[in-house]
């Protein structure tokens, strides 16, 4: 197509603003070749390929395209926007108040990783369970649940939350990590109330549900390790 490198071509250009002008194109919408034809254009600037209807001029590329019809249809441009269910959980205005803290039962700590930073995601998980009693997952080497890339999770308690957060600052070897806490409203949890040490990366969560009746309605964490190591300070 247009090589910038090239000087000023007065035929493209001319080309281009035709166009562009709104009565060509609606001439070109509604009447084609011939119409292209009775104002002399046809030709000229034109070529005359038509390609499922579609005129192009001659120094568009030549790209053959299958025939077909797009699944939307073609009149996905009149679809107006509307405001998404709850963009807020249970609010849709404003609130009146702002929420307690201690809604937060809990916290998790999802450290992200990849094939070249797995070392650090090692090390990282280590020095974590030599120092804090934590719930430890499993490694997830694959997108899992509303996380994107490869994770391990630690969940804590909030009494050691002013530990542990400022500890992760300083010791996350750059990996990203999601902390969320623990409400009774998981997507919420992960979408509006993070914070994140590095770099944020997105998070899946937009259709996570609160957990059925009968389930318990915070997220639970179940201790499983035993530190033995005592926090550098
Ligand atoms: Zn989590």
């Amino acid at each position: 197509m247009t090589d910038h490198n090239q000087p000023f071509d007065e035929h493209d250009d001319q080309a281009w603003a035709d166009i562009l002008s709104p009565s060509r194109r609606n001439m070109l919408l509604g009447g084609g070749v011939a119409a292209l034809a009775g104002v002399g254009l046809a030709g000229n600037a034109f070529a005359q390929q038509q390609d499922g209807g579609i005129i192009r001029p001659d120094f568009w590329p030549d790209i053959k395209r299958e025939p077909g019809k797009s699944p939307w249809g073609y009149e996905t441009y009149k679809e107006p926007a509307k405001r998404p269910v709850s963009v807020r959980p249970g609010e849709q205005i404003l609130p009146t108040q702002p929420r307690k803290y201690t809604d937060i039962k809990s916290y998790h700590a999802h450290v992200y990783f990849d094939e070249d930073s797995y070392h650090k995601a090692e090390l990282l998980r280590k020095w974590t369970v030599e120092r804090f009693p934590v719930e430890l997952g499993h490694w997830n080497y694959e997108p899992v649940g509303p996380h994107v890339t490869p994770s391990f999770y630690f969940g804590f308690e909030n009494d050691i939350a002013p530990v542990v957060i400022p500890w992760l600052q300083l010791n996350s070897l750059g990996l990203t990590i999601l902390l969320h806490p623990n409400t009774e409203d998981p997507r919420a949890d992960h979408l509006y109330y993070a914070l994140w040490v590095n770099r944020a990366q997105p998070v899946n969560a937009y259709n996570m549900k609160k957990p059925a009746p009968g389930q318990p309605p915070v997220e639970q964490i179940f201790i499983n390790t035993k530190p033995t190591v005592k926090v550098e300070a």
